[in-house]
């Protein structure tokens, strides 16, 4: 029997394919290791326009699996690639069987865009995004809060892709306070051409913070100044209140950030953060025709890949016309 045939039985929809958006962090504050060996950090995420895509295709052997879509944006080594149970959106498509008991499974064809273990959160959002098409595929009709209770449990950071937008982010960030923005801002993205592992930046901060002798309480809330700065849509003042504790951590095991973040403050960025935990570098612009020419700037004089997005992006959301019935 033919594939469609049996698609047509099983009554489910063929495919369903649901985007969800990387993030930065505004800012970023975090303690020492809690007990449990998770930061507690207080940060505020905001969800930028590049997504991710993943297109859920039903199979009626109950296997899940991952494929990268060839159509990728971003070079991916292959080889390296997670297909099975260690990719995250495979980990979400599971967490959605166990929670909801239904036996199917799926293909999940991942477009990627988002640079990998670029602090941007890019598997978060590929969960999010499988959880969103699994949810419709399966007709399992999880309610959005269901969807963030299983999110929680597979990292930090996918409850936010869920949601998007703007939003504070306390416990391990996934404890999620929405932030009704209504101001865009833009912003010019440099990924780096390699990847630096989330543990090991909060191992090398953790390494810093002793041999200065530092203990670090968990923070309770992010500063009143970059949540106005970013309510207010002010980049100049958004420039000024920025903050990741991460910094010094990503750039000791990335030295020559410190030099590209420089020379593009020179090119005209407000100020340049890293990403989460890098090596990914934001630079804030005032306008997406100032994003434009410092995104030019830094293609000619550093050489670099540039990505100019705006902010906020919705969070995970099905596709229309992608195939589901
Ligand atoms: P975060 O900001 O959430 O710490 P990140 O953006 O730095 O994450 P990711 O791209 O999400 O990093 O992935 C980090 C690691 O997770 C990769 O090195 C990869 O081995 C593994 N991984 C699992 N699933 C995926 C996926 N769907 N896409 C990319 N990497 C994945």
């Amino acid at each position: 029997m033919s594939l469609p045939a049996l698609e047509e039985q099983s009554g489910f929809a063929r495919t369903v394919t649901a985007r969800a958006p990387g993030k930065i962090n505004v800012s970023f504050e975090c303690g020492d290791p809690r007990e449990d060996g998770f930061h507690p950090v207080a940060t505020l995420y905001l969800a930028v326009g590049l997504d991710e895509e993943v297109t859920a295709r039903h199979r009626d052997d109950g296997e899940i699996a991952a494929e990268l879509d060839d159509a990728s944006s971003i070079a991916v080594d292959q080889a390296s690639f997670p297909v099975g149970a260690d990719n995250l959106a495979v980990k979400a498509a599971l967490a959605l069987r166990d929670a909801t008991g239904v036996h199917a499974g799926a293909d999940l064809r991942i477009l990627k865009r988002v640079p990998i273990a670029g602090g941007m959160g890019g598997g978060s959002a590929d969960a999010a995004a499988a959880l969103v098409a699994c949810n419709a595929l399966w007709e399992t009709r999880l309610s959005r809060q269901d969807l963030a209770s299983i999110a929680a449990g597979l990292g930090s950071d996918v409850p936010f892709a869920l949601f998007g937008g703007a939003a504070v982010g306390l416990g391990r960030g996934e404890d999620l306070a929405p932030v009704p923005l209504r101001t865009e801002s833009h912003w010019v993205l440099i990924p780096a051409s390699y990847g630096l592992s989330t543990p090991k930046v909060y191992q090398e901060l953790d390494r810093q913070r002793e041999r200065a002798d530092v203990s670090v309480p968990a923070p309770q809330e992010v500063s009143p100044e970059v949540l106005h700065a970013l309510l207010e849509g002010d980049p100049l003042k958004l420039a000024a209140s920025v903050h990741n504790d991460l910094t010094p951590a990503s750039i000791a095991l990335a030295p020559e950030l410190a030099h590209v973040i420089e020379r593009t403050e020179e090119a005209g960025a407000h100020k340049t953060l890293v990403s989460g935990s890098g090596p990914t570098l934001a630079c804030i612009a005032h306008s997406s025709a100032h994003a434009e020419r410092i995104s030019m700037q830094i293609r000619d004089e550093l050489d670099l890949q540039t990505i100019v997005v705006s902010a906020p992006a919705a969070g995970a959301s099905i596709l229309p016309n992608c195939g589901a019935v």
